[in-house]
């Protein structure tokens, strides 16, 4: 019997849209910057991804980022998709400075790609200098991801761009380029220039392939 080869990306979901190739890890054991609201918050957490077939997927994946060949077969795999758009992590981290370079090979091998993500990582002293030279390649959009317990830092490095997640109905929301808010208060209006349209009154059609502005 011809043995079936698992691929490391999936492609689209009900967030993304599908056009967008994800690759996803457990959350928890892969997000050393999480902090207390985003660890009650986390949408990884709960629902779908409490199934078993997609806790055994996220276990699965990321015991292929300790394979040596990891970046290896994910650069294989994007060339031979021909992925456009890649989004590192629906759910999960960028768990080591280790990790993060993978990323950075993968990312420079593949430069018709164009690849995005969010992190709490930057919480972490050891993964910040990896997060870095990520962020400054050209098709990387990093996000900085930031909440009550991890402020807005004082000068954010080049190529990184700072998003919010509101947890509490009347906290202060600092300067960022984008806020998430959960589910309950995304019926809250706050300026559109700024909150994720996907958690606005009314908007919750759009997609990130069509929106696009976290990946542009
Ligand atoms: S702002 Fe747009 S691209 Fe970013 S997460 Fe929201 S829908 Fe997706």
């Amino acid at each position: 019997m011809a043995k079936v080869v698992r691929g490391l990306l999936t492609l689209g979901n009900g967030k993304v849209g599908q056009s967008i190739h994800l690759f996803s890890l457990p959350a928890l054991l892969s997000c050393p910057g999480r902090s207390p609201s985003c660890t009650e918050a986390c949408y990884a957490r709960k629902s779908r991804y409490l199934l078993p077939a997609v806790v055994e997927r996220l276990r699965w994946n990321y015991d292929q980022t300790l394979d040596p060949a990891f970046a290896a077969r994910m650069i294989r795999e994007i060339r031979k998709k021909g992925c456009l758009a890649v989004r590192i992590h629906g759910a999960g981290d960028l768990y080591s400075a280790d990790y993060v370079n993978a990323w950075v090979r993968i990312a420079s091998a593949c430069p018709a790609a164009r690849f995005y993500g969010y992190t709490r990582s930057h919480a972490v002293p050891e993964i910040l200098p990896a997060l870095c030279g990520l962020a400054g390649l050209k098709n990387v959009r990093l996000w900085f991801s930031c909440d009550r317990d991890i402020p807005v830092p004082e000068t954010v490095p080049e190529g990184v761009r700072v998003c919010y997640l509101q947890t509490e109905e009347q906290e202060a929301i600092p300067k960022a380029d984008l806020v998430f808010r959960v589910k309950r208060y995304r019926r809250q209006r706050l300026p559109l220039t700024v909150v994720c349209p996907s958690d606005s009154p009314g908007k919750r059609e759009v997609v990130c392939g069509s929106c696009q502005r976290c990946i542009k």
